[in-house]
């Protein structure tokens, strides 16, 4: 599998780290909600098809990637730094929580 890097161009997966699902919304700082940061820390969806997925090149620029991929054929089809594409809104993983 390739992933495109902004900075280095496309290079081989073992060069990047996964860093986790792309699609969880941090709840703020200040929130006392446990319910939300119990989901945030430990909910995870198991996507079949496109999902959003943050990457590091940690064996080239360093830089952290905003991925999209498809885990069934593992095609990339968008890298963005994730800078720049900033949190996703996804309300999906907070329906998929545990009971309340
Ligand atoms: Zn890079």
């Amino acid at each position: 599998m390739l992933i495109t890097c902004p900075y280095c161009g496309p290079r081989d997966v073992s060069e990047y780290t996964y860093q986790g699902d792309g699609n969880r919304a941090r709840p703020d700082a200040g929130s006392t909600d446990n319910q939300a940061w119990n989901s945030y820390v430990y909910d995870r969806l198991n996507i079949a098809g496109e999902h959003h997925e943050i990457w590091q090149h940690s064996g080239g620029c360093r830089a952290h990637l905003a991925v999209s991929r498809n885990t069934l054929t593992h095609k990339v089809s968008a890298v963005a730094f994730a800078r720049d594409a900033g949190h996703r809104k996804s309300d999906r993983h907070r329906k998929s929580g545990g009971a309340a």
